[in-house]
């Protein structure tokens, strides 16, 4: 057994390799994002003039699958691929098709995507062919006009279009909606019955402050056990232990037998159980969603064709991997972390 700098890398001749933080979290699931791009500027993700990375900035489809390979070779189990809008990243099925041979091989246990859903229905058998038995998509009402105020640009239609081809294909579809002030009380309720009625599952989750915006933080955030006491009026909400490895918290609908996960990044944190890293689309790794710490991937990735200076970063950053975020909401303070969430990956 070797123990890596900083305590932090625990490695086994037997094989058994694993990222193991200070703190004693194993750190076996990566979030990977292939662009900052996006089809749709969601009003809490991004701005309305968003500046992109130029494209010669990004990391190839060939180093994203290089760099996920050595994740995997260091006991990462499960990669999602993000964004930005992943499915606008020319060539990206190129990579779901390489990158699943660590399925096949058994070494890794879950490829999947978190999407908007506009390019689903392109896609989706695609995925499934893949090896991709999952796939969240974010939707946050299903309100057409509501939609498109929200996305700025998005079609409701599209989206409900792709979430129907993933269904068709085969994929599991979990819904991901962000909990906003301008939401009334009926447009939770009606995304639940239409989740439900379809046999998926949703998650709400709490915005984080993540980059400036046009509009107030504090103007967006609603805490979700608000949300939950107005689902509770309408249905009976029983607490249950399923989890999907992820910080959400689930309740089953009495009613209608679906699931409902909280995902509370502000009101509780659930730091002490994280488990994953993210790398952004030019090689940048952050150990925290809510902290400007990074590791530079890329240059280590460039400066030789075998994995020692690679796996020598990824052992320095995990070494340095925070306890949690400081997440802060509130009127006239600029958030602590400046990039947006398109630019993270979420
Ligand atoms: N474009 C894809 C999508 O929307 O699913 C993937 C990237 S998007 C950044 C990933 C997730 O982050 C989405 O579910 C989105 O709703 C969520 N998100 C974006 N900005 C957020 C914020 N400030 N706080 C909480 N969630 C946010
Ligand atoms: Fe695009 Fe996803 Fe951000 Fe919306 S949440 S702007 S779809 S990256």
């Amino acid at each position: 057994m070797r123990i890596g700098q900083g305590s932090a890398v625990l490695s086994t001749a037997g094989g058994d390799v694993g990222l193991v933080d200070s703190l004693g979290r194993a750190i076996n699931y990566l979030r990977v994002s292939v662009t900052d791009r996006c089809d749709f500027r969601c009003t809490y993700c991004m701005s309305e003039a968003m500046t992109f990375l130029p494209k010669r900035d990004l990391l190839s489809l060939e180093e994203i699958d290089r760099l996920c390979s050595a994740f995997v070779a260091r006991g990462t189990r499960k990669l999602r691929i993000t964004g930005g809008e992943p499915l606008v990243r020319n060539g990206v099925m190129k990579l779901f098709r390489s990158l699943s041979r660590h399925l096949a091989g058994g070494a890794l246990d879950e490829l999947t995507l978190t999407t908007n859903g506009a390019l689903l229905s392109r896609y989706a058998a695609e995925l499934a062919d893949c090896g991709v038995k999952r796939v969240n998509v974010s939707l946050d009402t299903i309100d057409p006009q509501k939609f498109h105020k929200i996305t700025r640009r998005g079609n409701l239609a599209n989206v409900l279009d792709g979430i129907s081809a993933a269904q068709a294909a085969g994929l599991s579809v979990k819904i991901n909606a962000v909990a906003l002030t301008c939401f009334e009380e009926n447009e939770f309720r009606a995304l639940v019955e239409w989740a439900h009625g379809r046999g998926i599952d949703i998650s709400f989750i709490e915005v984080m402050p993540l980059g400036e915006l046009e509009e107030q933080r504090v103007d967006q955030y609603l805490p979700l056990d608000r949300v939950r006491v107005q689902l509770a009026a309408r249905w009976t909400l029983d607490d249950i232990n399923f989890s999907t490895g992820g910080p959400a918290r689930y309740v089953r609908v009495r009613e209608t037998g679906g699931r409902i996960g909280f995902i509370t990044p502000m009101t509780h944190n659930f730091c002490d159980s994280c488990n994953r890293v993210r790398v952004t689309c030019r090689g940048l790794l952050y150990m925290c969603l809510g902290q400007n710490d990074s590791v530079d991937l890329r240059a280590p990735l460039r400066a030789s064709p075998d994995d020692a200076l690679l796996d020598a970063a990824i052992d320095l950053a995990i070494a340095r991997k925070p306890k949690g975020h400081d997440f802060i909401i509130e009127r006239a303070v600029a958030p602590v972390v400046g990039r947006h969430m398109s630019a993270t990956g979420g």
